[in-house]
Parts: C-alpha cells; sequence; structure tokens
C-alpha cells in the first residue's frame, strides 16, 4: 500500500503531556484536605511540600533543597541570599531568556552581558576578561538550552578569581557534566517546574545548595516566617541564627496543590529524561549533514536534555531567515529565530533588554542572526519528530534550492 507523506506537520509545539494519574489523584486529596498552604498540616503531618523537598534533595545530591513559586523567584532568592548588594555587578550569559537578567534587575544587580560561542555555551575567555575588567564577585550562569560550558574550567576561573557561581538549571534538570549533575558545581542552583520545563506544575521552582548559610537566609526569603523548623529538606535550627533577623520576607512559597503534583513527576523524571533524549536524537538525526544546516555539538563530556533543539544556518541573510521561519510554519513547523529584531512569543535577544546598560556583544549577535530553537515536547513521537525534521530540511531547501 501507498503511503502518502503528509506535507505538513499538524501537532502542537506548546501542547504538554497530561498530569500523570497518581499526581491528579494526589492533587484531588490535597484539594480534599483544604489545607493547601504548606504550612497548614494537621498534626504530626509533613506536608507534600516537605516531603518534595526532600525527594528533589535526594534525587539532585543536594545537600538542602528548597521549594518556591517560580524559577525566576528561586534566581533572585538565590542572589539575595548570596548577600548581593544594590548596584552590583553580575555576569551572565549574553544568551538567554528574560527571567534570567530580569532577576539581577529585580534585586538592584548591575548585569554584564558574557559572549557565547558557536555551541551556545559561555565563552569562557571573555567571562576571564569580564570578570578582570567588572571586578565582579557573582556569575549568574544560564545553561541555556541545555547546554553545559566547560564546568571544570569555568569553577576553575571562577574560584581563582573569587566569583560566587549561581546556576540557572532551568533546561538542565537531569543534566550532568563528567557524571555530576548540572547544579552541584556552583554555590546554589536554581530550577523551574514551569510548564514548558522538565516538569511541569504550571508554576513553580526549587533552589538547591551546599551551604547551610544559603539554605537558611533563603528559606527565610522565601517567606517562611518562623516556621522553617517545618521544611524537608532545610538547615539544622542554629543556621538560621541571623537569616531570621536579617532576611525580608519575600513571600514566594510554594503550595501543597503544586507538590502534590510534582512528586509523582519527579518519580518519571529519569525515563522522561530518555524519552526527551530519544526525541532529540531523531530531529538530530534528518537534520544531520543537510545542506545550510549548522547542528549545535554535544560535548562528549555533557549528558544532555534534549527537551529543545537548536540549529543554525549560518550562510542565510536575515531575509533567507524570515523567509525560512514562514516556510516551516507553513509545513505546521514552530521555529523560533533568535535574530529577529523585536521579542516575540518567550524569545527575546539582549537588545530588547533595555533596563539594562546596553553592550556590545559581537560574536553573540552573529551567533543569534541565523539561530533556530524548536521545543520537543513529551506529546510529540519519535516518527512526528523524524517528520518534522524532513519538513525542516523542505523549508530550507524551498530558500536556498
Ligand atoms: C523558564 C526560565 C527561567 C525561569 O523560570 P520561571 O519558573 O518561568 O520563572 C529561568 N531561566 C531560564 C533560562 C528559563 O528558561
Amino acid at each position: 500500500m501507498e503511503v502518502a507523506v503528509p506535507a505538513r506537520f499538524t501537532g502542537s509545539f506548546t501542547q504538554q503531556e497530561a498530569i500523570p494519574a497518581d499526581a491528579i489523584a494526589a492533587a484531588v486529596s490535597v484539594l480534599q484536605s483544604g489545607r493547601l498552604h504548606r504550612y497548614n498540616l494537621a498534626q504530626d503531618e509533613e506536608g507534600e511540600v516537605a516531603r518534595l523537598e526532600a525527594e528533589y534533595r535526594d534525587w539532585q545530591g543536594s545537600a538542602y533543597c528548597l521549594a518556591v513559586t517560580s524559577g525566576g523567584q528561586a534566581l533572585q532568592i538565590a542572589l539575595r541570599a548570596c548577600g548581593l548588594r544594590p548596584g552590583e555587578a553580575v555576569l551572565t550569559n549574553g544568551f538567554t531568556l528574560a527571567p534570567v537578567p530580569g532577576a539581577i534587575s529585580a534585586v538592584g544587580g548591575t548585569v554584564i552581558l558574557v559572549e557565547i560561542d558557536e555551541a551556545l555555551r559561555l565563552d569562557l575567555d571573555d567571562l576571564a576578561a569580564k570578570i578582570a575588567s567588572s571586578g565582579a564577585r557573582v556569575l549568574l550562569l544560564s545553561h541555556m538550552r541545555g547546554h553545559l560550558c566547560d564546568m571544570d574550567r569555568l569553577m576553575r576561573i571562577c574560584d581563582g578569581a573569587g566569583v560566587t557561581v549561581i546556576e540557572d538549571c532551568a533546561h538542565t534538570m537531569g543534566a550532568r557534566w563528567n557524571g555530576k549533575r548540572s547544579g552541584n558545581f556552583g554555590k546554589v542552583a536554581c530550577f523551574s517546574t514551569q510548564t514548558y520545563k522538565h516538569m511541569n506544575s504550571g508554576e513553580g521552582g526549587f533552589l538547591t545548595t551546599g551551604d547551610a548559610k544559603i539554605a537558611a537566609r533563603a528559606t527565610i526569603l522565601s517567606g517562611s516566617y518562623m516556621m522553617y523548623a517545618r521544611h524537608g529538606a532545610g538547615p539544622a535550627p542554629d543556621a538560621f541564627a541571623e537569616a531570621r533577623y536579617q532576611m525580608p520576607n519575600c513571600s514566594a512559597r510554594m503550595d501543597a496543590l503544586r507538590a502534590a503534583i510534582l512528586r509523582p513527576q519527579l518519580a518519571q523524571l529519569d525515563r522522561n529524561v530518555e524519552r526527551w533524549n530519544a526525541r532529540y536524537r531523531a530531529v538530530e538525526a534528518g537534520l544531520k549533514g543537510y545542506p545550510h544546516l549548522t547542528s549545535i555539538p554535544l560535548p562528549a563530556a555533557e549528558l544532555h536534555v534534549g527537551s529543545s533543539i537548536q540549529f543554525r544556518i549560518p550562510d542565510f541573510t536575515a531575509d533567507q531567515c524570515r523567509a525560512f521561519l514562514d516556510s516551516a510554519k507553513a509545513r505546521g513547523v514552530e521555529l523560533k529565530w533568535f535574530g529577529a529584531p523585536e521579542p516575540v512569543g518567550f524569545t527575546s535577544a539582549h537588545p530588547s533588554w533595555r533596563y539594562v546598560t546596553p553592550q556590545d556583544l559581537p560574536r553573540t549577535d552573529r551567533i543569534l542572526a541565523t539561530l533556530f530553537d524548536m521545543r520537543l515536547p513529551l506529546s510529540f513521537t519519535k516518527a512526528d519528530c523524524a517528520l518534522i525534521a524532513e519538513l525542516i530540511c523542505d523549508a530550507v531547501s524551498e530558500v536556498a534550492p
């Protein structure tokens, strides 16, 4: 039988899988209890949030874990817990998403952007140069789209210069560098459980650290009042001696409902990492070697989580990039282009962050000018992914026959 190859993909790039049945049951049980606030506990009840914190700490292999209201709040709390003062310089990637420079600005920091390289990782030579020129003591390192830089070299540079590293692991929950989990290199790590990340509670996040003092400060900052003894993965009470008086309450707590739907998802996370990677490999195989397309290399030391995929078309002009986007869209393939002059949807480039002093990033700009990005939700099958790759190649050849 002849099977016609469809010329159009009809799936949705923003459609997640359903919340697992056991997570729905846990959510219903919380709703029936009426105890949604994390500190609203019955006698001897541990609570969903405290249990989630303990489980995430164990899975991540960190000493402490705090659940919060979003990944962006985790970033802000991390910066404050590390002692950032208003006006202080904070280094971060020139290529990341808006919550990252947003968090630095929200806590009164001055954003210093660092160049990226062709593999979308932080340019470590530029980092070293900007540490020296800015005198910054903090790096908010964004593992943008799951691409880890050489973490051993990065930590040598930062440790050598006395720079505190905060890892933004919004895209690397589950990733590893030389076997070590992303998030366990710096002083603090921040994760997101927003719908488009690796676990889905609508909004939500975690902060992990090995430092008891930072964990205590972060807990008070998150809005724990004096209820910190009810946390599942926090430090001993003596760590709070100063924090309980010094840290302002920023009301960024996670609630029991979201924790209830995350716990069963955490149990599935390792399996889902493999499912994402199978989809990533299917797209990558379909794009590999196609004229004009340059894929992003994954270093051997990196265990990547392929929840999205990026590629470049270095010889395309801006007009060709625009035509390619349209051509892919006509085939049902939704791509994001980081070279667009105006911010679109979730995507913006550094010149659009006008609350940040404009900075010259010629290398980053050149890379972003022809960089494309695509989500790979688990609702896609591997066959969908193969088809999508084929359609991307068709769209390229339509623009550059
Ligand atoms: C989503 C995201 C965040 C923030 O997460 P929210 O939970 O949405 O606040 C931070 N950094 C990056 C790179 C992200 O993509």
